[in-house]
């Protein structure tokens, strides 16, 4: 399972058909590389996001 580092989202997939390296997640946007697979960080990482989001949406 992989998941999003920026907001902890696993609705991600492969944006690039000859760029397989890269990730794009269909919920908050983000594209890279780099895609969490330990599921203790994600729980970290989709707090702090949520607690982000409220305070913008305040
Ligand atoms: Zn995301």
């Amino acid at each position: 399972m992989k998941f999003c580092p920026k907001c902890g989202s696993k609705n991600i997939n492969s944006p690039l058909p000859h760029d397989m390296q890269k990730y794009e997640c269909k919920d908050c946007g983000y594209i890279g590389a780099f895609i969490i697979d330990d599921r203790e960080i994600v729980e970290e990482i989709q707090k702090e996001y949520l607690k982000n989001k409220n305070k913008i949406e305040e």
